[in-house]
C-alpha cells in the first residue's frame, strides 16, 4: 500500500516536472513555487467541479450559471500547460488567483450572496497566494488589491442587479453547505499534504548538499596533505640519497685503491674481503642512484641527455658488467646483436641501466641456466624502434604477481626477496625510464621456467625529429622530464 501511494506520488512529481520549463529548473525557489502551482492546478479542477456537481444535482432547475462555473474551474488545467509553452510564472499566478475569486464570488453571487455555502472558499485564495508567490510584497499587494476590487465589483454587481431567484430547497443548500466545504477542507489539505513533504525534501536535499560539501573539504585538505608528504618524501630522498653517495664513493674508490695496490705489491691475502666491500659498495651505490632516480622522476626533474651512440657498445659494456655475476651463480651468458641496427640517438647512460637492470635481474633469478640478450630492428608507433629482448631459464613469476612487478618496491614476496635480495625498485625505475625515452618494457613468464622482458627503444628519441641535434658534431642535447608518461619531452636545452 506504501508502495503503491509513493509511486504514486512520484508518477504526480514526474508529471509537475514536466510541466516546469528550463527557464524556472534552475532557480530552487521559483522551482518550489511553481510546483505547488502545478499541483494545485492538476487536481484542484478535480476538487472543485464537485462544487458545480452538487449545484447541477440538487437544483431543481439548473441553468447555464453552472456551466459557467464548471468551465471556469475546469480552465485551471490550461495554466500548466500555458506554463510550460510560454514559462511567465508570476502573471500566470496573479491570473489563476483571479479565476479562483472569479470562481467563488460568481457562485456566491448566484447562490445565497454573503450567505453562500461556497463561501468558505474564499479562505483559500490567502493560502494559495502563499504558496504561489511567496515572499515576493508586490505581488502580495497585486493580490491584496484584486480582491477589494473583486469584492467592490460583487458588492456593486449584487447590490444594482440582484440574481435570479434559483429554485434550491433550504435542505439542499445546507447539503450544498457541506459538500462546498468539505471540498474546500480537502483542497486546503491537498495543498498544505504537499508543502510538508516539499519542504520535507528540500530539508533532505540541503542535509545531502551540506554532507557532500563537508568531504569534498575533508578530500581538498587529504589532497593537500598527500602532496605536501609526497614532496617532502620526495626531497628527503634526493637529500638522502645524495648525502649518501658521498662515504659510499669513498668506500668504492678506496677499495678500488686497495685492490689495485695489492695487484701492484702480490700481497693477495686480503683480495676476496676489499673485493667484497668493493661489490657491496657498488651494489649500495646502484640502490642509492635508483632511488634518486625514482624521486626524480617523481619531481619532474630528471633530464634526457641526448647524443649518438652504438647500441652494440651498450650492450658490451652491459654484459661485460653482469658476466661476473652470472658465472657466479652458474649461468651461461650470451648475445645476439643484428648488425643492421643502426647507431642510436638517445640518452646512452639510461638505455644502458635500462638494459643493465633486466639483465642484471634475469641472472639473478637465473641458477645454473642461460640468459639470453637479443637485439633485433623493429618499429614503434612513432617510428623506427629497437627490440631488445632478455630471456632467461630462471625462476618464472607467477602469473597473478606479473601485472605488479614494475610497480614500486614490489617484490613477488618475502621468500624470493630473502633468498634472492631485492628491493623492487629496479623494474619501477626501468619502466619510468623507458617511458621517458618513449618506449616500452613488457613481460612474460612462466612459473619456474623462465621470463622473457621486452624493451622497446626508439632508434631517435621523439624531440630530436624536431631537428635541432646535429648528430655529427657530437653536442648533447638535455630534455626535462615532465613526469608525465610518454609525453615527456618538454623543454630542450643545448649544452655543450
Ligand atoms: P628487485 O630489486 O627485487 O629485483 P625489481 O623491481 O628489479 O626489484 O623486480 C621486482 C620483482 O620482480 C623481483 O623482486 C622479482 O620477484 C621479480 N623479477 C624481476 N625480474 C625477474 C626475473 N628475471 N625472473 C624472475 N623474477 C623476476
Amino acid at each position: 500500500m506504501t508502495l503503491s501511494i509513493s509511486k504514486l506520488t512520484n508518477a504526480l512529481d514526474h508529471a509537475v516536472d514536466w510541466f516546469i520549463p528550463a527557464s524556472i529548473v534552475a532557480d530552487k525557489d521559483l522551482r518550489k513555487q511553481a510546483r505547488l502551482f502545478l499541483i494545485s492546478h492538476l487536481l484542484g479542477p478535480f476538487i472543485g467541479n464537485t462544487v458545480p456537481l452538487a449545484l447541477y444535482l440538487f437544483d431543481p432547475q439548473p441553468s447555464w450559471d453552472i456551466a459557467v462555473l464548471s468551465a471556469s474551474i475546469t480552465g485551471f488545467w490550461i495554466f500548466p500547460l500555458v506554463l510550460r509553452a510560454i514559462g511567465h510564472y508570476h502573471t500566470l499566478a496573479l491570473l489563476s488567483i483571479q479565476n479562483l475569486m472569479f470562481c467563488i464570488l460568481w457562485s456566491c453571487y448566484f447562490y445565497g450572496g454573503v450567505t453562500s455555502p461556497t463561501l468558505p472558499w474564499v479562505l483559500t485564495i490567502p493560502l494559495l497566494a502563499f504558496f504561489y508567490i511567496d515572499d515576493s510584497v508586490k505581488l502580495r499587494y497585486a493580490v491584496l488589491l484584486m480582491f477589494a476590487l473583486n469584492s467592490i465589483g460583487f458588492g456593486l454587481i449584487s447590490y444594482y442587479l440582484p440574481a435570479p431567484e434559483h429554485g434550491i430547497p433550504q435542505a439542499a443548500m445546507q447539503g450544498l453547505g457541506i459538500v462546498s466545504t468539505m471540498a474546500a477542507a480537502a483542497y486546503v489539505a491537498m495543498m498544505a499534504v504537499y508543502y510538508a513533504r516539499a519542504l520535507a525534501s528540500q530539508a533532505e536535499l540541503e542535509a545531502v548538499v551540506r554532507h557532500q560539501r563537508t568531504t569534498a573539504q575533508h578530500l581538498r585538505i587529504a589532497t593537500l596533505e598527500a602532496e605536501r608528504a609526497s614532496k617532502a618524501k620526495a626531497e628527503f630522498l634526493a637529500k638522502m640519497s645524495h648525502e649518501l653517495r658521498t662515504p659510499l664513493n669513498a668506500v668504492i674508490g678506496y677499495s678500488q685503491m686497495l685492490l689495485e695496490e695489492a695487484e701492484e705489491t702480490g700481497d693477495f691475502e686480503d683480495v676476496p674481503d676489499i673485493e667484497r666491500i668493493h661489490a657491496a659498495g657498488v651494489h649500495l651505490l646502484r640502490l642509492v642512484n635508483s632511488v634518486l632516480d625514482l624521486s626524480k622522476i617523481e619531481a619532474g626533474h630528471m633530464e634526457l641527455f641526448v647524443e649518438t651512440f652504438s647500441l652494440r657498445s651498450v650492450v658490451d659494456a652491459v654484459i661485460e658488467d653482469v658476466r661476473p655475476h652470472a658465472e657466479q651463480n652458474g649461468n651461461r651468458l650470451s648475445v645476439s646483436f643484428d648488425p643492421s641496427i643502426p647507431t642510436i640517438r638517445g640518452d646512452q647512460m639510461k638505455t644502458q641501466a635500462v638494459i643493465g637492470n633486466v639483465v642484471r635481474n634475469a641472472s639473478k633469478y637465473t641458477h645454473g641456466g642461460t640468459v639470453e640478450l637479443v637485439c633485433s630492428p623493429s618499429t614503434l608507433p612513432t617510428g623506427a624502434a629497437v627490440r631488445i629482448e632478455v630471456r632467461d631459464t630462471g625462476i618464472g613469476i607467477d602469473g597473478k604477481d606479473l601485472p605488479h612487478i614494475f610497480e614500486r618496491f614490489t617484490v613477488v614476496d618475502d621468500e624470493t626477496s630473502s633468498k634472492y635480495g631485492g628491493t623492487g625498485i629496479g623494474l619501477a625505475l626501468t619502466r619510468e625510464l623507458c617511458r621517458m625515452m618513449g618506449g616500452s618494457i613488457q613481460v612474460a613468464s612462466t612459473l619456474g621456467k623462465g621470463s622473457t622482458f621486452t624493451i622497446m627503444l626508439p632508434l631517435e628519441i621523439a624531440a630530436e625529429k624536431n631537428g635541432a641535434a646535429d648528430a655529427a658534431s657530437g653536442e648533447t642535447e638535455r630534455l626535462t622530464e615532465t613526469g608525465r608518461p610518454n609525453d615527456i619531452i618538454e623543454t630542450r636545452l643545448k649544452v655543450a
